[in-house]
């Protein structure tokens, strides 16, 4: 099973530079064009499926803006 991750994205400190949608592996992030920020940058997305949780976009991220999550794989029980 494909592992499954996501992204929170802090509205306070994205300034939609980018970084991290040049980075991403899977390439699913872009920026939210409809949406400005408080401090008026338009903010990064998930655009797509196929977000791994690989943690690459919040490590590039120069302003710490994004918090990643991973699905915790489910263990098989066995007797
Ligand atoms: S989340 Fe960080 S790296 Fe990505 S666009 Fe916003 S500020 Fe830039
Ligand atoms: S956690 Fe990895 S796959 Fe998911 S958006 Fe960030 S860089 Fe892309």
């Amino acid at each position: 099973m494909a592992v499954k991750g996501w992204i929170e994205v802090n509205q306070m400190f994205c300034k939609g530079c980018e970084l991290c949608i040049d980075e991403c592996p899977q390439k699913v992030m872009a920026l939210d064009m409809e949406h400005l920020t408080p401090k008026g940058y338009h903010p990064v997305q998930l655009v797509a499926e196929g977000c791994t949780g690989c943690a690459i976009c919040a490590i590039m991220c120069p302003e710490a803006a994004l918090t990643v999550y991973r699905q915790a794989p489910v263990k098989a029980v066995t007797s």
